[in-house]
């Protein structure tokens, strides 16, 4: 699938991931600030916190339910 003409070129403009702004910069550069690194860290360390919260929530459901099935 082609999405547009990404390259793997450094010094090309992108977009940054967090504030939608585009910026140029090397090609490890992803964000255009230091703030929105942060800011995109910030969420993601959040967002894995919650997200193993309801896998482990989902987990107890699921054993629940194959526990059923072993003792019903
Ligand atoms: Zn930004």
């Amino acid at each position: 699938m082609r999405t547009g003409g990404e390259k793997m070129n450094c010094a090309k403009s992108k977009k940054c991931p967090v504030c939608g702004k585009m910026f140029v910069g090397r090609k490890d550069k992803r964000f255009c600030s230091a703030e929105c690194r942060t800011f995109y860290h910030n969420e993601r360390r959040y967002w894995k916190r919650h997200y193993a919260k309801f896998l482990v929530k989902r987990a107890g459901g699921l054993m629940r339910f194959l526990k059923s099935l072993i003792s019903g």
